[in-house]
This record gives C-alpha cells, structure tokens and sequence, in this order.
C-alpha cells in the first residue's frame, strides 16, 4: 500500500503496519494442524502440506491479531473508522465487518456504537488467529533454542548500535507494562514477544525484524504446546530490564553477557518443564562470555541456578 496515506499509530516504524488483504489465496495452517499430528514439515509425507482455503476475512483477521500480537497496536487505542480501514485494506465493508466481529468474539477489540473505529482492549492474542503458524515438534526445541543464542544477541548489538532514545524507552516502558500486568502467564509470554519484537524493531531493519518474527512465532507455538507452567513474572520483567538498561548503554560485551542470562534462563526452564531430560549439548562458540556450556552447568551443578 502507499505508505504516504497510512495514518496508522507508529507508522512511521519500519514499514506501515497495514497490508492489503485484496483477494488472495494461500496455504494456512493452524496451529491444531501444525502440531496435533506432530508431523515434521519434512517427514516421510515430503515437505508438502495442506492447502486450506484463505479467505479475505481469515486475512484481514490475521493481520490484525498480529499488529496486537507484535505490539504495533497496543490495548486502549483505537483502530480507523470502518470505511478508512476497509479501504486500507482493500477489502469491501462488509467482510471488514465480518473481521471485526470475528475479533470481538475473540475478545481482543471492543466496538462501540457510532462511526468511531472499533478500540483494541486485549494484549492476549490467540495464537489460532495468526497467520500461517509454523510446525513445531518436541524434536525441534532444541534446535530453536540454539537459533536464538545464534539470532537475539546480535540482533540486540546491532539494536544497541542503531537504536535511537525512543527505542531504548519504549523497551524500558515494556518492562514497566510487564510489572503492571495481572498475573496471568499467557499473558506474560505475549509481553515476551513483544519485547523482543521491539528489540528487533529498533535495529530499523526490515531483514532482522523479519527474522526474529519468525523467531518468536516459532516460540510462541513450542511455548504454547510444550511449555506449559507458569514461571514468575517478576523474574522475567528483572531480566528484561537488564536486557534493556545493557542496549542501552550501547556496551556490547554487557549486551552479550546479559542476552546469554536472559536465553540461559529459558533454556534451564525449558529443560525441567519440558519432560526432556536433556537438551542437545549448546557449543561453545553459541555461549561465547556468560554462560558455559549445559554439559558444563551440569557438571558444576548450576542447572537450577538462574
Ligand atoms: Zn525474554
């Protein structure tokens, strides 16, 4: 869409948050499908999947769910009014306002009587309303798990490096929300990927942001699936402020230690909560300054530790 006419809050972030849903069709998975068969995306049945018919209405709810999801529509603010976000889209007002109830059903805007748009009133977004999740296996966390030690620190370097002021304050006022917020764990872990979204955000680069999308979709799914014991939200809110207050500082080798903490954290949680008694062995060269490798936390007995 022409990025000139996009009024939309935060527009002026790495691209307009409003896609033009038009008619189009293409493969969708649900999560159910993705993981109730727990069948590898290149099993024997060969790297084909299911198509399932998409329509402009699962579209236009999708990228909605992902705005709020991924913190660019934030609860309390208000979406455009009906013809304004119709035209955005691309699609006519009825089936916008097929979306929109669909999305009030779900809980995550509230529409209220009048030409005002409809208003954001849930951070909590379920995950079945996003667009095209990935398959997730139990065999695969390990694998995921090394793809962030290899992804979120350098991402937070290069954030570190073209962040601007307002970059830095919005992740600290992230960290603000999450102390804020009740404690419902789902919740936390959405809070989660948005900070983390927001990290990558403020390296300004379409490619990294990208990446740590399909990062944190990939979590979001294990997470949900396989992680299911609430920890304490307190503890995830102290590491994200470290996290936070070392980007910064724009101090690289503080960025590097505090982002090992912060993916040891999870990594320890994931060994005792996931029913894996062991994780595959994290290499060296993935925990290069804080953390020593899981075969040597073990032996030294620190797995417990934070
Ligand atoms: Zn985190």
């Amino acid at each position: 869409m022409d990025r000139r006419k996009c009024a939309w809050p935060n527009s002026g972030q790495l691209h307009c948050p409003l896609k033009q849903v038009g008619i189009a069709s293409a493969a969708r998975t649900t999560p159910d499908q993705a993981l109730g068969a727990e069948t590898e995306a290149f099993s024997d049945s060969g790297p084909f999947r299911r198509i399932a018919g998409r329509t402009a209405v699962d579209q236009a709810v999708a990228q909605v769910a992902e705005l709020i999801w991924s913190g660019q529509l934030r609860s309390g603010e208000r979406m455009p009014a009906e013809r304004s976000l119709s035209e955005r889209l691309g699609i006519s007002r009825p089936t916008l306002r097929e979306a929109v109830h669909r999305l009030e059903h779900a809980g995550l805007i509230a529409v209220s009587l009048g030409r005002a748009g409809a208003r954001v009133q849930s951070d909590l977004v379920p995950l079945q309303l996003l667009d095209e999740m990935p398959h997730i296996n139990r065999s695969d966390i390990s694998g995921l798990l090394e793809a962030r030690r290899a992804l979120e620190p350098r991402i937070a370097q290069l954030a570190a490096l073209h962040g601007t002021t307002e970059d830095f304050d919005h992740l600290l006022r992230l960290v603000v929300k999450q102390r804020q917020a009740p404690p419902d764990w789902d919740l936390h872990c959405q809070l989660d990927t948005r900070f983390h979204l927001a990290i990558a955000r403020a390296t300004h680069s379409p490619t990294a942001y990208a990446l740590m999308r399909e990062l944190q979709r990939r979590l979001a799914v294990a997470r949900t699936y396989f992680l299911r014991s609430p920890q304490d939200p307190k503890l995830l809110a102290d590491i994200h402020e470290a996290t936070g207050r070392a980007i910064e500082s724009r101090d690289m080798h503080r960025i590097e230690s505090e982002m090992s903490s912060h993916l040891g954290w999870l990594e320890r949680v994931w060994e005792r909560e996931s029913g894996m008694p062991r994780l595959r062995s994290m290499p060296n060269f993935l925990t290069p300054l804080a953390e020593p490798s899981l075969s040597g936390r073990r032996s030294r007995g620190r797995a417990s530790s934070r």
